[in-house]
């Protein structure tokens, strides 16, 4: 199948992409890397009037350096942050979880925002960034605002955007000398998307032991308080959260969030 007819739009800088999206009432769909939307196009899952290429905008490449905080652009590429062109702030995590996105051609061209904004409850930054304690900007017609990543992704393909917002950025607290993380993705082969994801992140100096179980069937499940998965790993009170992130129902899914969950833990205090 091939896509419908669309116009294409190439802006210049932020302003001009928003008020492409502001005046086309829901009818234009803003493109990163393509990676999702191509398919999406040429699957006809997507009819937009109007395609708006962001990739062309710089401050959508930025990297900026505040407040014990960076924030990326959010067309940075998977394999830019993959390749430690862009400052890891996370001791290595996020390196670690680009470079299992996929392969290395989509990872050339997919990019942060555009697999938040794509919202797959499968897909390693969806999943991976609410445990970083990352915050999404954002920016529509009536400026500027701020989410928490935690709360960006509200289900399976949907995000607190508005239809007329672009994702402008991710704001990522850099971790202490003293942190430690463990990661955990279970896939059948390497490039695949995630039956499961756990992270788990203990950073004594700014009072962090959080973990995360990602692929789930929505948004990400958070765990504020990981003690009982990052001291000991009590079985039975993973399971009872493993249950209480929804993916606990059929007995496969509940052993392989349990696994991640549990190889994580392992990867942390190795
Ligand atoms: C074969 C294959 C395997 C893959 N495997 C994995 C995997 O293992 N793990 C994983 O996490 N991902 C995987 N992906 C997805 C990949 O990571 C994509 O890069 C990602 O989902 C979308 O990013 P993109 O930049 O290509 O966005 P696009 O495809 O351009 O856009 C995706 C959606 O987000 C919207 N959007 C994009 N950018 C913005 C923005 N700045 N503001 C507002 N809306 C925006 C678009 O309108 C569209 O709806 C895979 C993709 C393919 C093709």
């Amino acid at each position: 199948m091939k896509p419908v007819a669309f116009d294409y739009e190439r802006p210049r800088d932020l302003a001009g992409a928003v008020k492409l999206l502001a005046g086309s009432s829901g009818a234009a769909k803003v493109m990163a890397g393509g990676q999702s939307l191509g398919p999406m196009l040429n699957l006809r899952l997507a009819q937009p009037q109007l395609v708006i290429d962001v990739r062309g905008i710089g401050e959508l490449h930025a990297v900026s350096d505040a407040n014990g905080s960076i924030v990326l652009g959010s067309c940075i590429t998977h394999a830019a942050i993959e390749d430690g062109v862009i400052q890891d702030v996370t001791r290595g995590l996020m390196r670690e979880v680009a470079a299992n996105i996929a392969y290395r051609a989509v990872r050339n061209r997919g990019t942060i925002g555009g697999s938040m904004c794509h919202a797959d409850p499968a897909a390693d930054w969806v999943s991976v960034l609410p445990l970083l304690s990352a915050a999404a900007l954002i920016e529509g017609p009536r400026g500027r605002r701020e989410v928490d990543v935690e709360h960006f992704v509200t289900g399976a393909f949907s995000t607190v955007l508005e239809e007329n917002e672009i994702l402008v950025g991710v704001r990522i607290p850099k971790l202490s000398a003293a942190a430690r993380w463990g990661h955990y993705k279970f896939c059948r082969k390497p490039g695949e998307f995630a039956e499961a994801i756990a992270a788990v992140l203990v950073d004594p100096d700014r009072n962090v032991c959080r973990a995360v179980i990602g692929a789930t069937h929505s948004a990400p499940h958070v765990i504020e308080d990981a003690h009982f998965i990052a001291e000991g790993f009590d079985s039975e009170r993973v399971l009872a959260t493993v249950m209480a992130a929804g993916v606990g129902d059929d007995p496969y899914e509940r052993q392989i969030h349990h696994t991640a969950l549990k190889r994580a833990a392992l990867r942390l205090n190795a």
